[in-house]
C-alpha cells in the first residue's frame, strides 16, 4: 500500500499542467504576459509558434489540446486588426481566413473535450464571432489573469455556474451563456462574443469586485 501511495504521488508530481493558447503571434506583448504569468506558477503553455508542428498540423494541435486543461483565445489588437484588414485587402483576407479556421477548429476540439474555453480580450472589442465559450474577460492582465492561471495549476477549472458571474446574451437568437469576469458599469454595454451584438447591463456587473484587472 505504501509503495502504491508513493508511486501515485510521484505520478501526480510529474504531471505538468498545460494551457492551450489560441492567438495571433503578432499580439506578442499580450501573449508574452500570459506566458510569463503561467511560467511563474509552473504551468506550461502550448503556443504554436514555439512548438514543432508536425504535419498534418491538425493532429499535432489535437494532441496538444488533449493534453491541455483549458483553452485561452487571446484577443489582442492585432487579432482585431487582422479581421478589419480582411475587409479591404485580399492578401490579409487569405491570412485571416487561415487564422480564423484554426481558431474555430481549436474551439471545436476544446468544446468536445469539455474543457474551459476562455475568450480573453486585451481591452479591445472582439469583432469576429466565436461559436462557443464558457468564460469571457473584457480586459485585464493583472491579478485576474494570475489567479485564473493559478487555479489551473492546482488542478481546478472554471465551469459555468461557479462564482455567480454568468451572464446570458440578451438576444433571443443567441442566448450564449458565459461567466463574465470583468466589471461593467451601470448601464454599461458588452459585446457578445458569439453574436457580436451589444447588450446593456442596467445594474452593472461585479461592481463591488476589488480585483485589479
Ligand atoms: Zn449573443
Amino acid at each position: 500500500m505504501a509503495s502504491y501511495i508513493f508511486l501515485h504521488a510521484m505520478g501526480s508530481k510529474q504531471m505538468v499542467i498545460q494551457l492551450f493558447m489560441s492567438h495571433t503571434k503578432l499580439d506578442k506583448n499580450f501573449c508574452d504576459r500570459f506566458d510569463i504569468m503561467a511560467a511563474r506558477v509552473g504551468v506550461k503553455v502550448f503556443r504554436s509558434e514555439f512548438e514543432k508542428i508536425k504535419s498534418p498540423a491538425w493532429r499535432t494541435i489535437k494532441k496538444a489540446m488533449d493534453a491541455s486543461s483549458a483553452m485561452f483565445l487571446l484577443v489582442g489588437k492585432e487579432l482585431v486588426k487582422a479581421q478589419e484588414a480582411s475587409d479591404e485587402d485580399p492578401k490579409a483576407r487569405e491570412e485571416w481566413k487561415h487564422t480564423q479556421n484554426w481558431i474555430a477548429y481549436e474551439i471545436g476540439l476544446a468544446c468536445e473535450r469539455g474543457i474551459d474555453v476562455w475568450v480573453w480580450c486585451d481591452g479591445v472589442t472582439i469583432n469576429f464571432p466565436v461559436p462557443y465559450l464558457n468564460n469571457y474577460v473584457l480586459h485585464g492582465v493583472g491579478s485576474v489573469m494570475r489567479s485564473v492561471i493559478e487555479l489551473y495549476s492546482e488542478g481546478e477549472s472554471v465551469p459555468l455556474g461557479v462564482w455567480g458571474r454568468e451572464v446570458r446574451c440578451a438576444y433571443k437568437r443567441c442566448k450564449a451563456t458565459y461567466g463574465l469576469h470583468s466589471k461593467v458599469a451601470i448601464d454599461g454595454e458588452v459585446t457578445c462574443p458569439t453574436c457580436l451584438k451589444t447588450y446593456t447591463f442596467p445594474e452593472g456587473h461585479l461592481l463591488h469586485w476589488k480585483k485589479t484587472e
